[in-house]
């Protein structure tokens, strides 16, 4: 057979798309499968979205947009981010110029990788382990090095200050933080950010000239515990210039499939992101703007109910899963997912894959293995499913584990 890019060697296939197959043709067969895979919200798009698709249809919105987005949509996601960073806005606000609106948060953050690294497999991106499996992956095709620095259940799934100093080299070309996070459903703190923040100014300062933040907050509305959302130039905001803050539809209004996200960042790098996007893609898909514009302007209120059954479905899978003695599991302050080490169920030799394996086939319940989200012996539940569902998954993977 002809040869395939060598870009492609070693980089892994998505598990979670796999998985999801998986449970598709066990229910096909007429298994009774529990799904908690899921990594999108169970809500339907607001009506308002679904409206201004029905009127953009209607005035013949068809032509390609802008490859950066209409100027409409470009604004309203400068604003949301001039207010969940007001001492960044108040010093130098976003404009529309500073926003790219790309196919998900997913391709804005390869537009970030491919526009910061050089593909000579040299430039380093520091990645805090547990992390959302696409983020090591994207840069292997980027040509970089995914740096992983654990930070285990022991230190609540989060980077200290002084595990990101001495991961810091003059080969870093980026830093990733995601919070809430995906897999572990942990939050920084402003304080915890304004302290990650400081290292990584003295650090571009004496070692690493070169150095991008890459913060995505995709999951911004999804927060039901103590710690209040921060973005990280909000804790930041002297890193204004170096940081490109990530997020999108999918997770905040249920959008999944309608494949809307964004980056807003300085305007060299914007324009460096804005050409790849303009030569790869285009603008996205014309509707799925239309119908952002209008959730855009939905008032948080109306999003409420949503976050408040996140935290109860939260309760009920908790409540549940911690009558398994041995589990360790950190109370998640946000996304919807809770991350649950069973090393104290494994089998010899055996890892959460295989771990996995088994609770699907005999227990009957998908869940997502922690293997590629860099922690072997955790599994990622999704609480992204109607309560009863969550009952009954969580109740099997208690017996199962009890009895096995
Ligand atoms: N970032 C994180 C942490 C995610 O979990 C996801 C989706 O699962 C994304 C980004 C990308 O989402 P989308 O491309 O749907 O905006």
């Amino acid at each position: 057979m002809a040869k395939i890019s060598s870009r492609l060697l070693g980089v892994s296939e998505s598990a979670t798309l796999k998985l999801n197959a998986t449970v598709q043709e066990m229910r096909a067969k007429g298994v009774d499968v529990i799904n908690l895979t899921a990594g999108e919200p169970d809500f339907f798009v607001h009506e308002a979205g679904k409206k201004a698709v029905i009127d953009a249809v209607a005035a013949n919105h068809s032509k390609y947009t802008p490859a950066a987005g209409l100027p409409e949509l470009r604004k309203l996601i400068a604003d949301k981010t001039n207010r969940q960073q007001p001492k960044v806005s108040k010093a130098k606000p976003w404009t529309p110029g500073n926003v790219i609106v790309s196919n998900g948060g997913k391709q804005a953050l390869f537009n970030a990788f491919l526009a910061i690294l050089d593909p000579t497999g040299q430039d380093e991106v520091v990645i805090p382990s547990p992390y959302w499996l696409s983020y090591p992956e994207m840069v292997k095709i980027a040509g970089g090095v995914p740096r992983l620095v654990r930070a285990p259940f022991e230190q609540g799934f989060k980077l200290k200050p002084e595990q990101l100093e001495s991961a810091l080299t003059a080969r870093t070309k980026a830093v990733l933080l995601n919070s809430p996070s995906n897999p572990t459903g942990v939050m920084y703190s402003q304080e915890e950010l304004t302290q990650l923040g400081k290292v990584l100014e003295r650090a571009a300062r004496e070692k690493c000239p070169d150095l991008w933040v890459i913060s995505d907050e995709i999951y911004d509305r999804n927060v039901f515990g103590k710690t209040p959302f921060c973005s990280f130039l909000e804790a930041a905001p002297q890193l204004r210039d170096r940081t490109i803050t990530v997020n999108g539809m999918s997770k905040s209004a249920a959008m999944t499939g309608w494949r809307v996200g964004w980056s807003v960042a300085g305007p060299e790098l914007t324009q460096a992101m804005l050409t790849l996007q303009g030569q790869s893609t285009s603008g996205i898909n014309a509707l799925a703007q239309w119908a952002s514009i209008a959730v855009l302007k939905v008032p948080e209120d109306e999003f409420r109910p949503q976050v408040e059954s996140f935290r109860k479905r939260r309760d009920i899978a908790l409540d549940i899963l911690k009558k398994a003695g041995k589990i360790q599991v950190i109370e998640p302050e946000g996304a919807f997912y809770a991350f649950v080490g069973f090393g104290g169920f494994l089998r010899k030799g055996e890892d959460s894959l295989e771990f996995a394996q088994r609770l699907l086939e005999q227990a009957k319940v998908a869940v997502v293995p922690g293997t590629p989200f860099g922690e072997p012996e955790f599994v990622r539940l999704s609480f992204a499913t109607d309560e009863e569902s969550l009952r009954e998954g969580c109740r099997r993977i208690v017996d199962y584990v009890e009895t096995a």
